[in-house]
């Protein structure tokens, strides 16, 4: 038998994509945790799939497989737009799936069919795709690339994230000389809110603040 692993020897450290955040309910009777993938997303993993390798990334990894032509963020952004719709446990579900909003069916039934009209619809990494009308459906018709929108990439470059108390011009700027994501600074900066429901509070001497004054 070997001993139980502690959870400061697991969080944070990288298994192929797969970095461990927290703790979650068991799966099956086997450890779990939830993990920021490479590409940004979270997903539960056993511990010892995590540690044998068998899974590897979110899901994303076999996704580009199969797709080997098409660039990552064309592939993220597929299944972004089809985990806000159809995944109850996506953080943003409340606001498309929730509501309503859908993935036309020739993009849902054949995910090629996506990639292809990005490619010739004004996709290049960094956009994100924007529905026209938000009341909508995902549809070619109703698609389009924009620059992300404020509150996400842009606020993050104006503020300041201390951790450990010591100050970093961006939450990317942190991450490099920690060696973590981007994701697991802001988390351990502003806390995060668990698919759980649960809270998990900001680490000690870890925050974040406007580098300009609020108005
Ligand atoms: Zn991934």
């Amino acid at each position: 038998m070997t001993a139980r692993v502690t959870d400061a020897e697991i969080i944070g450290v990288k298994h192929n994509m797969l970095t461990p955040i927290v703790e979650v309910e068991k799966i099956g009777d086997k450890r779990a945790f939830r993990c920021e993938c490479e590409c940004g997303e979270y997903t539960d993993v056993q511990l010892n799939h995590l540690r044998n390798g068998r899974t590897q990334s979110c899901g994303c990894l076999r996704e580009q497989k199969k797709y080997p032509n098409v660039h990552r963020s064309i592939i993220n952004c597929y299944r972004g737009m089809k985990k806000r719709c159809y995944d109850t446990k996506n953080k943003s579900y409340h606001r498309y799936g929730g509501r309503g909003i859908i993935v036309c069916r020739e993009w849902l039934d054949d995910p090629s069919l996506f990639h292809t009209w990005a490619i010739n619809n004004g996709w290049e990494k960094g956009l994100e795709i924007d529905r026209k009308d938000n009341d909508l459906n995902y549809s070619p018709y109703n698609c389009r690339f924009i620059k992300s929108k404020p509150n996400s990439q842009n606020q993050q470059r104006s503020r300041y994230w201390f951790v450990d108390g010591v100050r970093y011009e961006s939450s990317r700027d942190a991450a490099s000389v920690l060696k973590c994501s981007a994701a697991t600074i802001r988390r351990r900066c502003n806390g995060k809110v668990l698919q759980s429901g649960n809270y998990s509070p900001p680490d000690p001497n870890c925050w974040s603040e406007p580098k300009y004054s609020e108005k």
